[in-house]
């Protein structure tokens, strides 16, 4: 065991070695000695070991947790000094801009690029919700009859957080700056598959003077640690950003001790173009939108709905674009990088033949680099069109670089069409016509629409979830410190 101030080497091209599990302020194995092999999504080699972290490593992160609440002195401590330590992490994680961007683009094989405007983000977390720790207060509800209530918002505990491989800087950040801006510790349970990032910023916090137990960092596989996280009585509320499927199963463990949860769990969001809209302006914007992370974001606008009498010189113009993008190793300058694994590589391939068999035509496909190394997790971008509404291309979430195109009539189909899958996270319609934009932005069933736009900056501020499976609770933004606590009602009968 060695503690957790000692620094461990930055990325690059060497091996990493070991990291481990940051519990309890210090770094630990997992408990039966077992480890997991990272591999570089850029050439599918081990650059890296991880604690198999289970059961009992679990126990001692949420004991540690639980101490860290019941007894420490975070959740007690005056809420602009934790606003104070957590803007000292946001400075910390600015200062190691670079070695934190290494570290992801290696470990999810996302672009260098795209992993600093990542790190930035993370950043931005620490600071925003810094600045929001002492800004809590509650609510006087008038009574008369000599009674006074007032409401406080309060910590939940111990919020166990089961984050997933796309993002690990983001994710980190969206879901502990506000849990510990409002009081509570924590147990993040790191995907197997991009940890390395969220083991780095728990050591950064320990610096920035989040005391030992408070921020706990496990990692392993999901059926193991994850399950233990959301399956133990002692924590309080549960976040989970994955897959459907996992999220009803951690919902169902939650259940079991009544803890709250929060879910995010993906989308198939819809880029709704009408034929006044400014092409050229939304050209890099949708593409971005679908490319950005191989397409591995929750919030990919995986769909373009485009207005028939617009149909041909839209794809012409997205044809030509998707035909010029290359996607390569992290660590050259490529539109995007690999996927995160064999078995995503292999999911993403699969919905690709299957669209083929099933006679939907290909409009364009881009390129993998040459220097690209074979071994490598890399799908090449790819539009399908007309896509039918009813396929699988137009309702299920690919998680991939894949972007379907759908023709609609009117701004009725158009809703329709927005609304016709099961989810509902994000949205983008695009259109110099006021009328339509809001009447459109009102009819879509998603927790964010936005308007000759898909995303501003690192979104932050702005509250972030969804609609039907897509989830739901909100993170981001102000309400985040809503979700993260609970209402406190003290009533007084002074007479
Ligand atoms: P996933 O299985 O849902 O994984 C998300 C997180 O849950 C990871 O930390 C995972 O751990 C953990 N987990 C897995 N099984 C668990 C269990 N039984 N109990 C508790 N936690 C568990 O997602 P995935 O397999 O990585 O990806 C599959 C699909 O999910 C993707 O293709 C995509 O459609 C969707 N997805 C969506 C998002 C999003 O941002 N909305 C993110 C990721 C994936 P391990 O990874 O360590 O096993
Ligand atoms: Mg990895």
């Amino acid at each position: 065991m060695t503690t957790a101030a000692q620094k461990q080497p930055a990325a690059g091209t060497e091996p990493l070695g070991h990291r481990q599990m940051i519990v309890d302020g210090r770094q630990v194995d997992a408990a039966a000695g077992a480890r997991i092999e990272m591999l570089c999504p850029s050439d599918g080699e081990v650059f890296a070991t991880i604690p198999r972290g289970g059961q009992e490593d679990v126990e001692k992160a949420v004991a540690a947790a639980r101490r860290a609440f019941d007894e420490g002195p975070w959740p007690r401590m005056p809420p602009a000094e934790r606003g104070r330590i957590l803007m000292k992490l946001s400075a910390l994680v600015a200062e190691h801009h670079e070695e934190l961007s290494q570290l992801d683009a290696r470990d999810v094989g996302k672009t260098i690029k795209s992993a600093r405007g990542d790190v930035t983000v993370l950043s931005r977390y620490y600071e925003f919700y810094a600045g929001a720790a002492d800004k809590t207060g509650g609510a006087t509800i008038p009574l008369g009859n000599g009674f006074t209530a007032m409401t406080f918002r309060e910590p939940h505990g111990v919020v166990g957080a089961i984050i997933p491989w796309n993002s690990p800087t983001q994710m980190t950040g969206r879901t502990s700056a506000p849990a510990l801006a409002m009081g509570n510790t924590m147990v993040i349970k790191a995907a197997e598959d991009a940890c390395l990032s969220a083991l780095r910023i728990a050591e950064l916090a320990l610096e920035a003077g989040v005391p030992p137990g408070v921020l706990n960092v496990v990692t392993g596989i999901g059926e193991e640690a994850g399950a233990a996280l959301s399956a133990h009585r002692d924590v309080d509320f549960i976040t989970f950003t994955g897959s459907p499927e996992v999220g009803t199963l951690v919902q169902k463990a939650a259940a079991d001790h009544h803890a709250a949860v929060t879910m995010e769990l993906g989308g198939k969001s819809p880029q709704i173009f009408f034929a006044d809209a400014d092409l050229e302006a939304a050209i890099p914007v949708i593409t971005n939108a679908i490319i950005v992370n191989s397409g591995q974001t929750c919030v990919a606008g995986s769909r373009l709905l485009v207005e028939e009498s617009a149909w041909d010189n839209v794809v012409a113009a997205f044809a030509a674009k998707f035909n010029s993008l290359v996607t390569g190793p992290h660590d050259g300058d490529f539109d995007f990088g690999a996927l995160i694994n064999a078995k995503q590589q292999g999911r993403v391939l699969r919905f690709i033949e299957r669209a083929k068999t099933n006679g939907i035509p290909i409009l364009a496909e881009g390129k993998i680099a040459p220097e690209a190394s074979p071994a490598g997790f890399f799908v090449p971008p790819v539009i399908f069109g007309p896509v039918p509404t009813d396929s699988e291309l137009g309702r299920e979430e690919v998680f991939g670089p894949v972007l379907s195109m759908i023709p609609f009539k009117d701004e009725a189909e158009a809703i329709r069409i927005a609304n016709g899958t099961d989810y509902g996270l994000g949205a983008g319609v695009w259109t110099k016509d006021g009328g339509p934009a809001l009447r459109v932005a009102h009819a879509v069933r998603s927790g964010q629409v936005y308007i000759n736009a898909f995303g501003a900056g690192g979104g932050v501020e702005l509250p972030f979830g969804g609609f039907k499976k897509s989830g739901h609770g909100r993170e981001k933004g102000l309400e985040a410190l809503h979700d993260f606590s609970t209402t406190k009602t003290i009533i007084i009968n002074h007479g």
